[in-house]
């Protein structure tokens, strides 16, 4: 069972349905939001953040961060930062990067490894976990902020009621 501050449970079972969450949740994005994305090497980080990429109306490639660290975008008239904290010894690298400024009212940043960050990297207003599930992959939503909770109620329905499990918000 998933913890109970866990707000929406989406399964995912191939590798379509990842990239129709991350397309879904490109609808659902606002300026200033801060997404995190949790789960193991091979979970499905990448593939959900090309994905809403894609569908935000970016034709160019999507390269992973792993080795840049970040990854800008101007698409849809929002700036949009992609992040992969996956090689950070310690969170001070994210202070030394000067990563800092990035997270700003005007930017929506999607943070891939945010817990090699932890205690530097800004909190976050929606946290997906991914994790395998058999073949396929399953992916829990917690929203922590009033705009992560605006993202995630516009996303549930997004993904139809055959695509997600629904739990009480925490209060
Ligand atoms: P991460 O960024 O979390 O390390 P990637 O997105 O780079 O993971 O890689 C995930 C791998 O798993 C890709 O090979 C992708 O095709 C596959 N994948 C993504 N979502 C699913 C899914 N729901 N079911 C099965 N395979 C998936
Ligand atoms: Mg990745």
């Amino acid at each position: 069972m998933h913890s109970p501050d866990v707000n929406a449970v989406f399964p995912l079972p191939d590798e379509a349905a990842t990239q129709r969450l991350g397309e879904r949740l490109a609808t659902a994005l606002q300026p200033g939001l801060v997404i995190f994305l949790e789960g193991d090497l091979g979970a499905g980080k990448t593939t959900l953040v090309r994905a809403l990429i894609r569908a935000l109306g970016h034709a160019g490639p999507v390269k992973s961060p792993t080795y840049s660290l970040v990854e800008f975008y101007v698409i849809s008239s929002l700036y949009l930062y992609h992040f992969d904290f996956y090689r950070f010894e310690s969170p001070e690298e994210f202070l030394d990067a000067g990563l800092g400024e990035y997270f700003n009212d005007a930017s929506v940043c999607l943070v891939e490894w945010p817990e090699r960050a932890q205690g530097c990297v800004p909190s976050p207003d929606l946290r997906l976990r991914l994790h395998h599930a058999g073949v396929g992959r399953i992916v829990e939503a917690l929203a922590d902020t009033p705009k992560g909770e605006a993202c995630l109620n516009a996303l549930i329905p997004a993904m139809g009621a055959d695509d997600c499990c629904t739990t009480p918000a925490p209060r």
